[in-house]
């Protein structure tokens, strides 16, 4: 059974400041409530040996950016004021690893489709989130299958842009899944070629090469899904993006998905058809275990992926 991942939590960093959970509430008139205006972010914060630390906070931070940039949001902090806001807000919690929401959404003030008039609010929540498709999902892999909806065409809809809004398409995509038997839906884009999952990138291995949907497949560009092409190249398997036709996701040998909540989940049959054997495969394997090594801390940071809760931090604001 799922424990309530909020039970404990007893702040929301809201507008500038930490405001107690239960007070974190916003106007039933709120544009966003209404027509869908917001941009979000999801970002993982994991246990190291030298205390927590945020995967990747800065490219996150930046891909919220640019999706409030799309939608002419104003964010009204800066990459440097929202940065100590979530380090300040995992500290005040108390928590560990966790995952992170930032959303910047167009709040009360005015009605009409035309967001412009509405003010931009900015809140943070951090919570306890698992193995967002099971523990023994992420083991053993997961069943999934081929979405009857697609993502928005290119010219529908900005999917580079993290936006609420793109999840009303996600969510068809996912009840879909779930109502059917199956852990999640991966969607073709408007040409019929493999898109995503409603909250994950995909990748599939043939012959020993990782092969990936580019941008132009109506994906949102996935840090995870960087972090995978960044960490093959390293460990030398070739990764190509491109184009792929539906038909290839029942003749590949792996297949998994990519993401902050999943982070690697191998794929292990799709529309009921065994991907490879049925087993995580080795490739899956090893990027899987290199993963969770740099996000955990285990091997060097390289990249200056991590970002420390400062014990100071944490002591003031505890
Ligand atoms: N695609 C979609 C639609 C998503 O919601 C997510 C999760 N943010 C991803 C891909 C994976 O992106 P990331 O690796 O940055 O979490």
């Amino acid at each position: 059974m799922s424990t309530n991942p909020f039970t404990g939590l007893r702040w929301i960093w809201m507008n500038g400041r930490l405001v107690d959970f239960e007070k974190a509430t916003v106007h039933v008139l709120a544009h966003a409530l209404h027509y869908g205006s917001g941009v979000f972010e999801g970002i993982r914060c994991y246990t190291t040996p030298e205390g927590p630390a945020v995967f990747r906070l800065d490219d996150h931070l930046r891909r919220l950016e640019r999706s409030a940039k799309t939608y002419r949001m104003p964010i009204p902090y800066d990459r440097e004021e929202l940065t100590e806001a979530i380090l300040e807000l995992i500290a005040a919690n108390d928590l560990d690893a966790c995952y992170i929401r930032p959303l910047v959404f167009r709040g009360f003030g005015h009605m009409g489709v035309n967001p412009l008039p509405a003010p931009v609010e900015t809140v943070v929540a951090v919570w306890n989130w698992g193995k967002y498709l099971g523990e023994e999902g992420q083991r053993v892999g997961v069943d999934v299958c081929v979405s009857s909806w697609r993502r928005g065409s290119p010219g529908t809809i900005p999917m580079l842009a993290k936006a609420t809004a793109n999840y009303y398409a996600a969510q068809l995509i996912r009840m879909e899944a779930v109502i059917n038997g199956y852990s999640e839906g991966l969607a073709l884009d408007s040409h019929g070629n493999l898109s995503e999952g409603s909250g994950e990138n995909v990748f599939l291995v043939q012959d020993g090469t990782l092969l990936t949907p580019p941008l132009s497949a109506s994906i949102l560009p996935g840090i995870t899904r960087h972090t995978v092409i960044t960490l093959a190249a390293e460990m030398g398997i070739p990764v190509r993006e491109e184009v792929i036709p539906r038909g290839a996701l029942h003749i590949c040998d792996e297949m998994f998905l990519t993401g902050t909540a999943v982070e690697i989940t191998p794929i292990r049959s799709i529309d009921r058809i065994p991907v490879g054997t049925g087993e995580v495969g080795p490739i899956t394997h090893r990027i899987q275990s290199e993963f969770f090594a740099v996000v955990t801390g285990q091997i060097p940071d390289r990249y200056g992926w991590l970002t420390h809760v400062p014990a100071r931090v944490a002591q003031v604001a505890t």
